[in-house]
């Protein structure tokens, strides 16, 4: 049988090397691109393998037994990625979410967590930091991540339905499990905890509702995400996004929801509380309603490149002066160039018909998102 291509053209590695301004940047100075957004949360992807194979995410006929993925010795290590950490700490990041790919995948991840619960912001305040899981290992690491640092975590969840669930995260891994690990983090403290479900039309739509019942009057926060055009192998199309005003059409008709205001300017989720008092939910509507304008966020990949918008094609290589003679203040430096450079918007500038152009016009075109993160 003839082997499955690999894509020629690898974007993971498509990147530049940043340039190292001569000026350093002034300690505690905080960083706004072109848009006059400040950089606030950074997320860092730290492996790019996950056991599952959500099809909107890492299709199994992409990524497959002839996948290649990064080798070891790639990878940042915990004292680079916390060493970046620092530095962006030192120039108005609050906010470290880690994810991946499977973050729990990544061994001794308690340990990152323990370098960064550490770190603390110019007026001495610790991170918000926090963790974005499928939650197939949640119930045996939640009290050691729990113990080293993590204050919260985002488990995925798409389905309450067995067989939809199995099916969707294509590795037969039942729901009962991760309602386990859901319960793990809740007992030890990791909360308040968020659900994330990508709502797909024709494949989970109908598991909104049950969905929505299962965590209503509980501390858990339910968030419905748009199906997006994200990387280049999801094969995505328009007509498969349920836009969040259906998604909120579809549970206010059963449990009245009010509109609350947003706790944090550039936070993604448009928030609603249930009328009765019995919790709230959100709604991420990276597709129907841009949210670019005040989008504070910047993405660390598993090898160190950074990116600036999720739907990026290319990198900057801070891999390269981390193990090249630079100092903290000219890594800073050059972080600051780059960020002052940004002008990223693609979801306020996506149309559908481009979007569909975009994933059907073949492999690599864009960075995926095991690679960089959610
Ligand atoms: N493996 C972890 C998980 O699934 O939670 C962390 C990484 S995953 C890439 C981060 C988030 O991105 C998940 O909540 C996932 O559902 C979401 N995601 C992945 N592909 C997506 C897509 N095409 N559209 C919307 N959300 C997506
Ligand atoms: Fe893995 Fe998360 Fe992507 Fe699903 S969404 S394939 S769990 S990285
Ligand atoms: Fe931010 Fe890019 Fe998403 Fe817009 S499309 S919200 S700039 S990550």
């Amino acid at each position: 049988m003839a082997e499955k291509s690999i894509p020629l053209v690898d974007h993971r590695y498509a990147a530049s090397t940043p340039l190292v301004p001569a000026e350093p940047l002034p300690a505690g100075a905080l960083l706004s691109d072109r848009r006059g957004r400040e950089l606030h949360d950074l997320r860092i992807s730290v492996t790019d393998r996950c056991n599952f194979r959500c099809a909107y995410c890492m299709p199994r006929e992409v990524f497959d037994k002839n996948y290649r993925f990064l080798p070891h010795d790639s990878l940042l290590s915990f004292e680079e990625i916390t060493r970046l950490a620092r530095i962006f700490v030192d120039h108005g990041v609050r906010k470290i979410r880690l994810t991946g790919g499977e973050p729990l995948l990544r061994k001794n991840l308690e340990v990152l967590v323990g370098m960064l619960a550490g770190l603390r912001t110019p007026d001495g305040a610790p991170l918000d930091l926090t963790l974005t899981t499928n939650a197939s290992l949640l119930a045996r690491k939640a009290q050691a991540l729990k113990d080293a640092g993590l204050q919260r975590v985002t488990v995925s969840l798409d389905a309450l339905d067995d067989a939809v669930f199995r099916r969707m995260n294509d590795a037969d891994f039942p729901v009962a499990e991760v309602l386990e690990g859901i319960a793990a983090a809740e007992r030890v403290g990791l909360g308040p905890i968020k659900v994330n479900m990508v709502v797909k039309r024709g494949t989970n739509d109908h598991e909104i509702l049950p969905m929505a019942r299962h965590f209503r009057g509980s501390p858990v926060v339910l968030r419905f995400i748009e199906y997006m055009d994200v990387g280049a192998s999801n094969g995505w199309r328009m007509d498969e996004v349920l836009p969040s005003a259906e998604v909120l059409a579809r549970i206010h008709a059963e449990h009245p929801l009010v509109a609350l205001s947003p706790s944090q300017p550039g936070e993604t989720a448009e928030r609603w509380a249930y009328a009765d008092g019995s919790g709230e939910i959100g709604l991420i509507s990276s597709v129907t309603q841009a949210f670019c304008s005040d989008c504070n966020r910047a993405r660390l990949s598993t090898e160190g490149k950074l990116f600036l918008c999720l739907f990026a094609n290319r990198g900057h290589d801070l891999r390269a002066l981390l193990r090249g003679a630079y100092s903290d203040r000219q890594i800073a430096g050059a972080v600051g160039l780059i960020w002052s450079g940004r002008d990223d918007r693609y979801s306020e500038l996506r149309t559908a018909e481009a979007a569909a152009e975009r994933t059907a016009d073949g492999a690599g075109k864009r960075v995926e998102m095991h690679y960089i993160g959610g």
